[in-house]
């Protein structure tokens, strides 16, 4: 499919554009008539990803890392570049800081000069392991500065600080949304998050780790509800900053999601434990009452349906 852009569209840049989320948020962009420059290192990001979008005529793809300047023309940006599953920000959590921190400070530079709309994809890591629960925006935190999570969670601590440095000291227009565990099609197979893990693992009959005792709990949100609270979030009044927490409230244990899967994919595979990571939060829940009031943004894909939705996808990967 071929789209002509029409006299509203934007040209529009997705920092992280082959990575999981990004991808379908380029897509999305895409259908609704937009040009898209999707810039990407491809450090967890992949060419699968977006090679279909190369259908429409508005699709650019840019190798480059957001932690070097960028000059481009653009009218909007999402800043979604980083890795996001501990597996992979733990790898280099040098590089890690300096693409949330530096990437931050590029994209914040080029809204400045564009005086342009510039996105932020924080995540509910600012809240560390919470002592407040559900999480609401006005909420600080509990994070460790110094441990293993600390690159991401720090990184994107100080991406924030940043983001609304630049709105108070320079008058940039900024949207800063903390997403909650989000899944679907296109996570990486090697990921490391627990949703690709499960899945991946009772397709394949293989042992389904369960790290600690499955007790702990998330909230995990299908990504096209996600990516439909990040547009009307870009959409929405100029001065409306956020941060706005997104994501589905619905809380699970991973035990009961390691169940679920099972259930769904009809695997044979066990159950066993494996040790918790170091700080891994015990909880996690969004209040999402802002999202709800002021877009009247609530997800709508239960997780059952994304589930079978996201076995789809690893099935026919798999397959290949
Ligand atoms: P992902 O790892 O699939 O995507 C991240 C993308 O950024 C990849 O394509 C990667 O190659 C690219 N990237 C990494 N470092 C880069 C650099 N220095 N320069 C250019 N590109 C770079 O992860 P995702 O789940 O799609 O996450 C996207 C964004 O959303 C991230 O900023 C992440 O922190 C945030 N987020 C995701 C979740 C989630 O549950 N998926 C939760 C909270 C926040
Ligand atoms: N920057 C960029 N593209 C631009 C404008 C700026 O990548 O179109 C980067 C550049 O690296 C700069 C940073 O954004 O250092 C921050 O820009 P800012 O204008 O805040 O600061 P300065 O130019 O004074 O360093
Ligand atoms: N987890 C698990 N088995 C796995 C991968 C993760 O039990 O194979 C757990 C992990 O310890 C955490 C939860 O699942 O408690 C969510 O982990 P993930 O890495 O997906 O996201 P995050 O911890 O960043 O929320």
């Amino acid at each position: 499919m071929t789209t002509k852009i029409s006299g509203s569209a934007k040209r529009i840049l997705v920092t992280g554009g082959a990575g999981f989320i990004g991808s379908h948020l380029c897509e999305r962009l895409l259908e609704q008539g937009n040009e898209v420059l999707c810039v990407d290192n491809f450090f967890t990001g992949r060419r699968r990803n977006v090679v279909k979008l190369f259908d429409y005529a508005g699709f650019e793809l840019l190798r480059h890392d957001v932690t070097f300047p960028l000059y481009a023309e653009v009218d909007e940006i999402y800043n979604l570049a980083c890795p996001a599953s501990p597996v992979h920000y733990q790898f280099d959590p040098v590089q890690t800081t300096k693409t949330s921190v530096v990437g931050a400070i590029n994209m914040l530079g080029l809204a400045k000069r564009l005086k342009i709309p510039v996105f932020q994809a924080s995540t509910s890591e600012v809240y560390g392991d919470p002592h407040v629960h559900p999480q609401t925006e006005d909420y600080w935190g509990n994070v460790n500065p110094i441990g293993p999570r600390s690159c991401y969670d720090e990184g994107k601590r100080c991406a924030e600080t940043l983001f609304f440095d630049y709105y108070r000291q320079h008058g940039v227009k900024i949207k800063v949304i903390r997403i909650f565990n989000t899944y679907g099609p296109n996570m990486h197979p090697a990921d490391g998050r627990v949703v690709s893990n499960f899945i991946v693992q009772a397709l394949k009959g293989e042992d389904i780790t369960i790290y600690g005792d499955g007790l702990q709990t998330r909230s995990f949100c299908y990504v096209d509800d996600l990516v439909r609270g990040f547009m009307a979030m870009m959409a929405g009044p100029d001065d409306f900053t956020g941060p706005m927490n997104l994501g589905n409230p619905g809380e699970f244990t991973m035990m009961q999601l390691a169940e679920q899967v099972i259930e769904l994919t009809g695997s044979k595979s066990q159950i066993v434990y494996r040790p918790l990571p170091q700080d891994d939060p015990r909880q996690r829940q969004p209040n999402i009452d802002q999202a709800r009031e002021r877009f009247g943004w609530e997800p709508e894909v239960p997780l059952r349906e994304g589930l079978k939705k996201t076995i789809a996808y690893f099935d026919g990967l798999l397959k290949e």
